[in-house]
């Protein structure tokens, strides 16, 4: 059972086109380095210059970190930022996003954060989110709150 589950795993990481551009065995145009992330344009260039950031590691999503890893990524995030927004004086703002399931739009599941340079208020980049606050009470509330404040862990 367990030799089946890491042969899972090791077809995973051959297969994966994240796992593939981090050894360099497909191309990418790639922006920054090191022992802990990789960071290349995304390829779709939803505006110019979208960028992608990367665990060398591979984990799927968000639910995988450990502190440690999370900490590590996470604190390259903003001079990559800065360097992409520094590279053309028209970039006005960025988004920085990851989707984390399916659901949530993810389609390569080697964790990524988008970052997503901003020129004008009709990129072709959007985000939508409805304002439901009318359809809560107070109750519902504090349930919601009550049930994620039970499961926040270490
Ligand atoms: P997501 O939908 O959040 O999983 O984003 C995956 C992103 O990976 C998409 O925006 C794709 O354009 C991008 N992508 C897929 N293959 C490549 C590749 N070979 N090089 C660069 N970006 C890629
Ligand atoms: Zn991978």
């Amino acid at each position: 059972m367990i030799v089946s589950i890491d042969r899972k795993k090791v077809k995973l990481l051959k297969d994966c086109i994240f796992c593939k551009i981090v050894r360099n065995e497909i191309p990418s145009y790639t922006i920054y380095e090191d022992d802990v992330v990789k960071a290349f344009l995304d390829i779709s260039q939803g505006t110019p210059g979208h960028t992608l950031v990367i665990p060398k590691k591979h984990i799927a999503n968000i639910f995988e970190y450990d502190p440690e890893l999370a900490a590590a990524v996470f604190s390259r995030i903003p001079k990559i930022a800065r360097a992409v927004k520094d590279s053309n004086p028209d970039i006005k703002g960025m988004n920085i996003l990851n989707n984390n399931g399916q659901v949530a739009y993810q389609s390569v599941f080697h964790s990524h954060f988008h970052l997503v340079p901003r020129y004008t208020n009709h990129d072709d980049f959007s985000m939508t989110f409805k304002d439901n606050s009318n359809k809560y009470t107070p109750d519902d509330l504090k349930k919601i709150q009550d049930s994620i404040v039970a499961h926040i862990g270490d």
